[in-house]
């Protein structure tokens, strides 16, 4: 299954649950404006043209809202699954947006700081229409960054004359980004996992985690998770696993990383050092993924052995190998509750800038716990009805776009 045909089948899922009929899911289901152009920069080695798109997917419920990636294999198709979670996110979370995402297919390590900031200024030329703080707000992705939320801002203002903090989220806070916004989709993870805690008698201290992936998300939960008693026995990066039964202190690995080297460089005659992969198998409590998709597979998961799975990654886990998960009694706490950290603050940023007044640090995560915590709450509640807690969100979101678009109308023609 493609990624938007997986997401397209927990739509449908939950659509059924919600008493949808067959035509007003294949409205949900239609991105509303698909946009997909090319742009051209002039690069050392001449012009070159890039496929660039955004995916406006849904609306009902605010402005469109979600990332821009820059990778070579962001195409259509993968960046219309992601819209479509950006969508069921934000409805579950309940925040007053709707769904997109953007995406331009190319290798941002081969190019220059110039030709980066070029591409970053032609993404937003090309589609500065469709954008703006009312319409549809961007904000980073994958190898996208504060700095090129600044060179996008910067050019989107050239283009309409004024200014408009508030058509971009994820700038940095000397340019009224959020304070918080760094650490936010750990942060709401680490909340989410706190009261999956509190509702299951666990205590976050007795508990051991694995985490797959060591970069923004994956590298702060760790030190999060720490902080609050948890022991972290292994943790891996794209060149291995770093293993140490007794526990493992984030900081120095946070160090390493920093420096540019890799998590299994640490010196340490108590840990073991594995394959990438091998972090998925281990004996744990909670499994983190929290670097790519589609990593806990109909291949590997007869081998995974946690007991709660905290998805901070987009989309690690098949719909198969869920199944299988669940059938055996694990809980998957799902990517469109679990990492909506991120565009929670995002939502914190894009009022911060409309009213033009900045909050602190200590307010901005003390409404991000509230926000997340109401929709784990919400979430848990649903799962009543259900074996799984992504179908329960999936019912949540569903349901919230379905009345939005009752509402609205959009359901009649
Ligand atoms: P990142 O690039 O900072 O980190 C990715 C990490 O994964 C790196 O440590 C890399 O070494 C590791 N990795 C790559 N290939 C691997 C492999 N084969 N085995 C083990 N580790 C491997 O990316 P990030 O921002 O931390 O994002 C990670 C995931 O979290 C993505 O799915 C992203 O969509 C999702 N996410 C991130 C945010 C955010 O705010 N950063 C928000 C929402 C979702």
């Amino acid at each position: 299954m493609n990624p938007f045909e997986q997401i397209s089948l927990h739509i449908k899922r939950a659509a059924e649950r919600c008493d949808l009929t067959d035509a007003e899911v294949d409205t949900i289901l239609k991105p509303q404006n698909p946009l997909a152009k090319t742009i051209s920069v002039t690069t050392e080695s001449g012009k070159v043209d890039y496929p660039a798109y955004r995916i406006q997917f849904n609306n009902a419920r605010g402005p469109y809202k979600g990332g821009i990636r820059f990778h070579p294999q962001a195409d259509q198709r993968e960046v219309t699954a992601l819209a479509a979670a950006m969508a069921i996110k934000c409805a579950v979370v309940d925040i007053p947006f709707g769904g997109a995402k953007g995406g331009v297919s190319i290798d941002p390590k081969k190019l220059t700081e110039k030709e980066l900031e070029a591409i970053a200024r032609a993404y937003v030329s090309a589609f500065a229409a469709d954008l703006g703080p009312d319409i549809d707000i961007p904000a980073p992705d994958v190898y996208t960054t504060p700095q090129i939320m600044s060179w996008m801002l910067d050019e989107y203002e050239k283009i309409t004359g004024k200014s408009q903090p508030g058509f971009i989220t994820g700038k940095p806070v000397s340019l009224f980004g959020s304070k918080g916004r760094d650490i936010a989709t750990a942060l709401g993870a680490v909340f989410v996992f706190l009261e999956y805690c509190k509702v299951n008698n666990l205590d976050i201290k007795e508990t051991t985690t694995a985490i797959h992936g060591f970069g923004n998300a994956g590298g702060v939960v760790a030190k999060l998770l720490h902080e609050r008693g948890c022991k972290i026995i292994a943790v891996s990066d794209s060149s291995g696993t770093i293993y140490k039964e007794s526990g493992l202190d984030p900081i120095p690995l946070l160090q390493l990383k920093a420096e540019g080297k890799s998590v299994i460089d640490l010196k340490d005659n108590e840990a073991k050092v594995l394959l990438s992969g091998a972090v998925l198998e281990l004996e744990c409590d909670l499994l983190v993924p929290a670097a790519l998709d589609n990593v806990i597979t109909d291949k590997n998961v007869e081998k995974v052995k946690a007991k709660i799975i905290l998805e901070l990654a987009n989309n690690p886990t098949t719909p198969e190998a869920e199944k299988f998960l669940i059938n055996n009694g694990v809980d998957v706490l799902p990517d469109v509750l679990v990492n909506a950290g991120g565009v929670i603050v995002s939502y914190f940023e894009w009022v911060q800038n409309r009213e033009q007044y900045y909050w602190e640090e200590s307010l901005v995560f003390e409404r991000l716990e509230r926000l997340i915590c109401v929709a784990f709450r919400d979430v848990h509640q649903q799962k009543a009805n259900h074996n799984s807690y992504r179908e329960a969100a999936y019912e949540i979101g569903v349901k919230r776009i379905a009345k939005a678009m009752r509402l609205r109308g959009r359901f009649n023609s």
